[in-house]
């Protein structure tokens, strides 16, 4: 009787610590779902690095095609890609009109927007990564923005040898954790489509980020697509069909992040 009394008590308590019971709440660690807008879709803005008095990186191997001719051209593409998959998306120019600063930063300080006056340009005719955070920070006040994805072409002066993409987001702001399911989502597809070429990926410091990753005030992602100073590379960056597949990749990526 003893002994059966001994394996009853040896069952309750293996009971009251296995799973059998309601799992205590931290142990359930899921994703948290990406916010959404009113109407149930996602808005994403893309931000086409450099533009305006910034050129961004000049190499012997593109001619007179500059960086910031190649990331319009790549935003152009994602925005057309994600639009035809159903989401909002905007961008932080055309390359063409520039936002008034002076008005941007007035539309802030009556937002209640904390930022720093002496991180912005005094002159209106460029428009820096800091001021592109400032716009999205104004923007996002007036629709919800979920993910901001900046477009970069690398360059290395050292070598002509460097190869692959990079990706980084910041892993100490306020939004780094949805950062890194979005970040971890376009990696997935990244390197699933690219299964040859290098990805280095990069959950930066505050100190290490790049502006435009660590002071959105939403999830943002900033990527470095190839090497203008790499022959190999600038002979891809000129291949009007890599650029389309590699943002279709990108796309995928970030489609995969919004349905996770
Ligand atoms: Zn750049």
């Amino acid at each position: 009787m003893k002994k059966y009394l001994f394996i009853l008590l040896c069952v309750i308590f293996l009971i009251s610590f296995s799973g059998c019971g309601d799992a205590p709440l931290e142990e359930i660690k899921k994703p948290p779902r990406p916010p959404k807008g009113d109407d149930g879709i996602a808005t994403i803005l893309i931000d086409a690095g450099h533009g305006f008095g910034d050129v961004g990186c000049i190499s012997e191997h593109l001619g007179d095609i500059y960086e910031h001719h190649l990331t319009m051209d790549f935003a152009n593409r994602l925005a057309e890609m994600l639009r035809s998959l159903g989401y909002n998306v905007l961008l932080t120019h055309d390359g063409e009109k520039l936002p008034n600063m002076a008005e941007l930063m007035l539309e802030a300080e009556k937002m209640g927007i904390d930022f720093d006056r002496e991180k912005i340009t005094p002159e209106n005719n460029i428009f820096e990564a800091y001021e592109r955070t400032l716009y999205a920070n104004v923007l996002t006040k007036k629709t919800e923005i979920d993910l901001f994805f900046s477009i970069h072409v690398n360059a290395n002066a050292d070598t002509d040898k460097a190869e692959g993409f990079e990706i980084d987001y910041c892993a100490e702001n306020s939004s780094s954790e949805m950062s890194s399911f979005a970040f971890d989502a376009i990696c997935r597809r990244l390197e699933e489509a690219y299964p040859e070429r290098r990805l280095k990926k990069f959950a930066d410091s505050w100190e290490m980020s790049f502006v435009v990753n660590k002071y959105t005030a939403m999830p943002s992602i900033l990527f470095e697509t190839a090497y203008a100073s790499t022959p190999t590379e600038a002979d891809l960056l000129l291949d009007d069909g890599w650029r389309e597949a590699l943002m279709q990749t990108v796309a995928s990526g970030i489609d995969d992040y919004f349905k996770q």
